[in-house]
């Protein structure tokens, strides 16, 4: 290799602004030219967009992390609700219950403020909950009973956890509130590192009226009051 220095006459148009860039360099004799097709300034600009590029996929594969359903990753903010998504991205350094109709935007609101969550720090893991889903894998039983135990450490390793559409569905039975009840007493015993999100279509009185047993609904409502009272749980309209 001859690592010997030669004059290199640097002279080329950049391919982004169309600049005329022209210097000498020494360059060693064996080694290939440089190809330069940008000037500093449209480097530095290409270079930027690369990292943003790159941080828009981290966060994507972030998002997909957490299960939110693919049509729930893109806030469309032409199509958003305006006046939820503020509400929510208020609320969303607390826990939350979000109560509203069925089509209001609840969910697309709260996967933006999740996402907003995840973009603010890099460690921060969630997990997406769909309640009938969740009813149903408890309820699965035995043959389950992995897949119940997976999810359980998913949830539990979450720093945000986001059930959507709480009460949908028959009445809670006992199985399914207990590991509700769980769920919440981890976020509230968590010192406030995590957090946990509900939207549901019915007003917090009437989702209690679908747990099958009144112990586990009081409990529940035990646990909301306190968190309202030490003002960490908001509870929102849509
Ligand atoms: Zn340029």
């Amino acid at each position: 290799m001859d690592f010997n220095l030669e004059k290199v006459d640097i002279d080329y148009d950049c391919r982004g602004c169309g600049k005329h860039v022209k210097y000498l360099v020494m360059w060693p004799k064996s080694m290939e030219r440089p190809t330069l097709e940008l000037c500093d300034d449209c480097a530095k600009l290409n270079a930027e967009r690369q990292n943003r590029e790159e941080e828009i996929a981290i966060l994507r594969m972030r998002i997909a992390d957490a299960d939110v359903p693919e049509s729930f990753r893109t806030w469309k903010k032409e199509l958003g609700n305006q006046k939820l998504v503020k509400q929510v991205l208020d609320a969303a350094g607390q826990n939350f219950y979000l109560c509203g109709k069925f089509g209001v935007g609840k969910t697309s609101c709260c996967c933006f403020a999740l996402k907003r969550e995840l973009a603010k720090l890099e460690n921060l893991t969630a997990k997406f909950i769909f309640w009938p889903e969740f009813a149903e894998a408890v309820r699965g039983g035995t043959d389950t009973k992995r897949e119940l135990m997976q999810l359980q450490r998913t949830i539990s390793a979450a720093d945000i956890v986001m059930i959507d559409d709480i009460g949908a569905g028959g009445g809670i039975s006992v199985a399914v509130g207990t590991e509700l009840i769980k769920i919440i007493n981890d976020v509230y015993n968590s010192n406030r590192r995590r957090r946990i999100w509900l939207t549901s279509n019915l007003p917090l009185n009437l989702l209690m009226e679908k747990f099958e047993d009144t112990d586990t609904a009081e409990r529940i409502i035990g646990r909301f009051r306190r968190m309202k009272a030490d003002k960490f749980l908001t509870e929102l309209t849509a």
